[in-house]
């Protein structure tokens, strides 16, 4: 398993390609389930079908792969994507986890409108998100030192924790985590 963003690699090595050609902002990533079978039918359910309930199912799993830390903070949606569904999925799960561990959860990172990740490449990724993730105005004190735990439902090529672990330190935050429900 890579160091770092958690994929899976074959015996003998400690780093992926992709960590290896740029060491990741965040301290290091973990997801509960890998994205198929049962666990991408849930996720799907939950996002797309409205079964909140799964909320606390995914909190409580997530809850076991959790590092020390001062504040879960959501992977923000895109503004458009919000507009589509009724609730965000990952707000859902942060707080449901929040109350799960007794933790303190924030949604400190906003996103500017712009394309969806989906149907882009890693590279596209990138520069799409580039100056999309941003501090909320007068939150900057409470990242700075923070260890934070970003938390989002599906790690797909790792580009926006990624970015928004960037912006997380550049605001101060002494240490940030990823973890997510399924490793696509
Ligand atoms: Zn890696």
């Amino acid at each position: 398993m890579c160091t770092f963003c958690g994929s899976s690699l074959l015996g003998g090595v400690d780093v992926c390609r992709h960590c290896t050609e740029t060491v990741p902002a965040y301290t290091n990533h973990r997801s509960v389930f890998l994205y198929q079978g049962r666990a991408a039918t849930l996720i799907v359910d939950f996002k797309g079908r409205g079964y909140k309930q799964l909320a606390t199912y995914f909190a409580e799993s997530l809850a076991a792969i959790l590092p020390d830390c001062d504040l879960l903070v959501p992977v923000p949606f895109r503004p458009e994507s919000v507009r589509r569904r009724p609730f965000d999925p990952v707000t859902l799960i942060v707080r449901e986890l929040s109350n799960v561990q007794g933790l303190p959860q924030a949604s400190l990172l906003r996103r500017r409108p712009g394309k969806s990740q989906k149907s882009l490449n890693r590279a596209a990724r990138l520069t799409n998100l580039k100056n999309a993730l941003y501090v909320r105005p007068g939150m900057h004190a409470t990242v700075s030192g923070a260890r934070i735990c970003l938390i989002d439902d599906v790690f797909t090529t790792g580009a926006t924790v990624d970015e928004c672990a960037r912006v997380l330190r550049h605001s101060g935050a002494s240490e940030v985590y990823a973890r997510t429900v399924a490793m696509d």
